[in-house]
């Protein structure tokens, strides 16, 4: 019997709890995972709330990523002992995920946590700090360099931004962090943001094309923020959109896409390719400063991950919260 954080969903309604569960229930994989770490992204906000169906077989453990060791595995490319971690492929929505003391999960899914992290650091960055690599990597392989202007980073305080901010800082670029927390305007600075905004700029209704501000946007929001953040692009520049706090629709017109040649990029970290998934790994543990990661992340237990959901929600988690699924 093992610990995990186990949603459900009857006649007697929609429910997360913490509960001793049985190893024999784990779905079907070649590799079995002793888990460490796991992580509270929006996501598992929203699927143990309940608030949006991202849980879709019952019951499931939450968790859409984990690090630990792997304790058995049918697989060649894996062996017991080995670090690995994952994020992502349905994980914590069709098949238990890593809000769990143990996993079972294909080999295709797994990734060797990369050198020079620590399963609590891989944690420490985990879904969101990924996607915002994604996002980082889309915008270098637009051409945008240090010397191309001002990137945007939007939802600063959260998982994605604060990683994003970070990665950018630390590669040279110009940040301006745009918040509805003045509060962390300080621990944004702190993180390598030049300039902090008021997300109220950019989150009501706005014109077709607005000042030509900047080089390159991160977009964690979506909706009317989105919307600006593209009609605010310079000529050539780019947007990579990845999250929805503010909302899943994108009021916008064409303007910026057909007057400035603005280019918006989709980022998914679910199903992007393996190969994706060990680059942006790899540039993680290469360029991310840890003092700065170890700054934006708090860690929490197992059962702090049910009041951690709908604060997460709320926009009131700052950074990154890792949870020690053995706590
Ligand atoms: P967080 O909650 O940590 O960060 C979201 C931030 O957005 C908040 O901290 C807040 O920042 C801002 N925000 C919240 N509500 C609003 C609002 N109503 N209007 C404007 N801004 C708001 O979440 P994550 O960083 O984990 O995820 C960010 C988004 O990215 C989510 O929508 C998530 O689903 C998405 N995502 C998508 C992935 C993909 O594969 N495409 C992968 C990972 C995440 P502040 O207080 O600074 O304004």
């Amino acid at each position: 019997m093992f610990q995990a954080l186990v949603v459900e969903k009857d006649e007697a309604g929609y429910r997360a709890a913490v509960k001793a569960v049985d190893e024999a229930a784990l779905p079907e994989g070649e590799v079995s995972v002793d888990v460490a770490w796991s992580t509270i992204n929006y996501k598992d906000g929203l699927a143990i709330t309940g608030k949006s169906p991202v849980v879709r077989k019952f019951p499931l453990h939450a968790g859409i990523d984990f690090a630990g060791t792997v304790s058995a595995s049918s697989d060649a490319r894996f062996k017991p002992g080995d670090a690995v971690l994952l994020n992502g492929f349905g994980v914590g929505e069709t098949h238990s995920g890593g809000l769990a003391q143990k996993a079972r999960v294909k080999a295709d899914w797994l990734l060797p946590i990369p050198a020079g992290l620590t399963a609590r650091q891989a944690m420490a960055i985990g879904t969101a700090g990924y996607t915002a690599m994604l996002c980082v990597m889309a915008l270098q392989k637009h051409g945008l360099v240090p010397g191309s202007g001002d990137l945007l980073v939007t939802g600063a305080s959260g998982g994605v931004g604060t990683v994003a901010i970070t990665l950018l800082a630390r590669l040279g670029y110009r940040v301006v962090a745009s918040t509805g927390r003045a509060a962390e305007a300080d621990f944004l600075k702190g993180l390598g943001a030049a300039e902090v905004i008021d997300r109220k700029e950019l989150s009501a209704p706005g014109k077709p094309l607005a000042k030509e501000r900047w080089a390159g946007v991160v977009d964690a929001v979506g909706s009317h923020t989105l919307a600006n953040a593209c009609a605010g692009t310079r000529y050539g520049g780019a947007v990579a959109a990845c999250g929805l706090a503010q909302g899943m629709d994108f009021p916008a017109s064409v303007a910026p896409f057909i007057l400035r040649g603005v280019t918006l990029y989709g980022i998914d970290s679910v199903m992007a390719p393996m190969a994706k998934r060990a680059e942006a790994w790899a540039r993680l543990a290469k360029d991310l400063d840890l003092a700065k990661l170890d700054a934006l992340t708090q860690e929490i237990p197992l059962a702090g991950a049910l009041e951690a959901a709908p604060r997460i929600l709320a926009g009131q988690v700052r950074g990154r919260l890792v949870v020690n699924v053995n706590a």
